[in-house]
Order: structure tokens, then C-alpha cells, then sequence
């Protein structure tokens, strides 16, 4: 059987007035049911238009200009924007950052479920309403009878966030993307609704891709990672191996900034520079400007993704077997390499 949504070559073209832009730039990956993936970076990596794309919800002046987004056996670049629009509000539901981008303040929690529910099943209101209490008890929302006639400034914001991915699994979704769902949050919090996300995600057999900036909640979410960087994914592979044993010089950066990466008396280890902006990526690897490690081949060739030890392990530097060197002597025993 296929993989539940399958990723291949994606490009992202912004048409300007002065030229077109490249914001993604040949990204691949899949995912199946009941797996997460990260996609990882700093502002401007390219995660949020990678997330949109799949959902063909990339505003203008951007468009898919090449690849393909196979979902459910389904290549969605062949649908029609009818057909696109049921498969995204059916089958493949989206949880930002900010609960308030999905909950209208002016209705009650209930209104709201409830329509969408009508909205998406053939059933009655009182159908409906039961369909929104089943799935508020799935987010652990204590009195939720009570919720439903509350509107989302009565609730708090991990509450309103619960709420949201509440909404989202009314339509029984198979895939969720998640952008940013916890950023502001409390971190206490944070924590309940990544617990939540990934039990979901095994009760309702779906699939999860979790942006974000933040490594450090990746890797404790998902089995893989892809780590991107000026439009394209840099490293990828199971999260276990980026995370104790990353070979792209980037995502090493990442990790040593990590809050505890730290021997200690040691200062927060921050990557120097910041990341290129679409109109002025450097020529060769986009990351040379900011990479110690970098030589001359680094200012004029393109790495590819290549092997990077183990299985489906992949990074995209020329220098991987001085990373491997650094990897080895730093964190692991050469016979864990091969
Ligand atoms: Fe650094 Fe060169 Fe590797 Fe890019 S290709 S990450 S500049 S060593």
C-alpha cells in the first residue's frame, strides 16, 4: 500500500514584478498513518509554505511550479479547486499557532462545532452536537456540555488550543498539520497538548507533521525529522539519529543552542548570522555565510541530499565526512557509523 501522503521534488515559485522567486526548492518526504514528522528550521526556512503547499493553500503570487503532492493515493495538483477544497477541509485539517485564526469570537464553542459538522456530514443538529461532545471529551476537556455554550474568550489558552484540535478531528481527519500549535503557550502546557497530539494521532490513525522552530519539541514528538534551511531540507532522517547524532553543520548549530546542550559555565551556543532572505541566497550551499566548517567547493556547488551513515539518514553538505570526524570524536564510538 502507497504511503499516506507522499511528498516528491515540491518547488514553490513566487512571480514577482522583478523575477521569480524559489521559496521551496525540490523538498521530498512521506508519511503514513500514525507517523510524525518534523519539519524543522528557523523563520523563513521554507516550513509554513512546505505545510500550505500540501494543502494548495499557498496565496498568491505563489504557486506549486514543480512536484508532486500525492495524498491518499490521490496527486492533488490534478484536482479540481472543488476537490481540493473537500480533501482539505475533510480529510486534512490544519492547527496554527493562534486558536483565535480558527475559533470566531462572536459565536459560542458549540455554534461553531456544530456547523461544521452540518457543514461536512449529513447528519441533524442533535447528531452534530453529539459528534462535537464525542470529540471534546477525545481532547480531555473537562464539563465540555458546559464549553459548548461558552464562547473562546471564556477559555484559557491552552483550553482554546485543546478546543481547535477538537474542531479539527470533526470531520475524521487522516492527516493533521500542525504550525506552531504550542509556540504561545506556556510550557507546561505546551507539553499536555504534544501528549495529546501524538496519543490522537495512534487512537485516530492519522498522520501528523509538526512545524516548528523548536527542536527540542520535535524530538520529543516525532519519529522523523527534516531539517530545512533557505527553502530546502538540509538533513533528514529518524529523529533519534538527528538528534544524538546530526552531520549537516546546521542542524549541529541547532542543537548546541538547545537550552541544556550546555557542559556547564558553558554560554548558549546561538548559530552566528541569520537566515538568507528568498531574494539573496547565497551562491553554492545557502548556509556557507554562516557554516565554520565551510571550504571554497561550499561557495559555488549545490549539495545534495546524500547518505549520511545509517538508514535514511540523509544531508546535504560537501563536507560530511569532516562532520562524521567532529560526530565521532564528540558523541558516539566509530562502529555506530557504519
Ligand atoms: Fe558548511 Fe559547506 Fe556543508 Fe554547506 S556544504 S554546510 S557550507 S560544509
Amino acid at each position: 500500500m502507497g504511503h499516506l501522503l507522499e511528498v516528491k521534488d515540491l518547488k514553490v515559485t513566487f512571480a514577482l514584478r522583478f523575477g521569480d522567486l524559489t521559496a521551496i526548492d525540490g523538498v521530498s518526504f512521506t508519511l503514513d498513518r500514525k507517523e510524525k514528522l518534523g519539519l524543522v528550521g528557523e523563520s523563513g526556512a521554507g516550513k509554513s509554505v512546505t505545510g500550505f503547499s500540501i494543502i494548495n493553500l499557498i496565496s498568491k503570487p505563489g504557486f506549486i511550479s514543480e512536484g508532486k503532492v500525492i495524498f491518499e493515493g490521490l496527486e492533488l495538483q490534478s484536482l479540481s479547486d472543488k476537490d481540493i477544497r473537500s480533501i482539505r477541509g475533510n480529510r486534512i485539517s490544519m492547527i496554527f499557532q493562534d486558536p483565535m485564526m480558527t475559533l470566531n469570537p462572536v459565536l459560542t464553542i458549540g455554534t461553531q462545532m456544530i456547523e461544521t459538522v452540518m457543514a461536512h456530514k449529513k447528519v441533524s443538529k442533535k447528531e452534530a452536537a453529539e459528534i462535537a461532545l464525542e470529540k471534546l471529551n477525545k481532547v480531555y476537556i473537562p464539563s465540555p456540555e458546559k464549553r459548548l455554550q461558552q464562547y473562546p474568550h471564556e477559555c484559557s489558552g491552552g483550553m482554546r488550543q485543546r478546543i481547535v484540535i477538537a474542531i479539527a478531528l470533526l470531520t475524521d481527519p487522516s492527516l493533521i498539520i500542525a504550525d506552531e500549535p504550542t509556540t504561545a503557550l506556556d510550557v507546561t502546557i505546551q507539553a499536555g497538548i504534544m501528549d495529546l497530539l501524538i496519543e490522537l494521532c495512534n487512537t485516530e490513525n492519522m498522520g501528523l507533521i509538526l512545524i516548528t522552530h523548536d527542536l527540542a519539541v520535535v524530538s520529543q514528538v516525532t519519529e522523523k525529522i527534516a531539517v530545512m534551511y533557505a527553502g530546502k531540507i538540509i538533513e533528514t532522517g529518524p529523529t533519534d539519529l538527528i538528534v544524538k547524532k546530526p552531520r549537516h553543520p546546521y542542524t549541529k548549530g541547532l542543537i548546541k543552542s538547545l537550552p541544556g546542550a550546555q557542559q556547564p559555565g558553558e554560554t548558549l551556543n546561538q548559530i552566528p548570522g541569520m537566515m538568507p532572505t528568498l531574494t539573496d541566497i547565497p551562491k553554492g550551499c545557502a548556509f556557507h555565510p554562516r557554516c565554520e566548517i565551510h571550504e571554497s567547493v561550499c561557495t559555488t556547488k549545490i549539495p545534495i541530499l546524500q547518505e549520511a551513515g545509517q538508514k535514511d539518514h540523509l544531508a546535504a553538505c560537501h563536507l560530511l565526512h569532516k562532520t562524521l570526524e567532529e560526530t565521532n570524536g564528540a558523541q558516539s564510538t566509530p562502529e555506530q557509523d557504519n
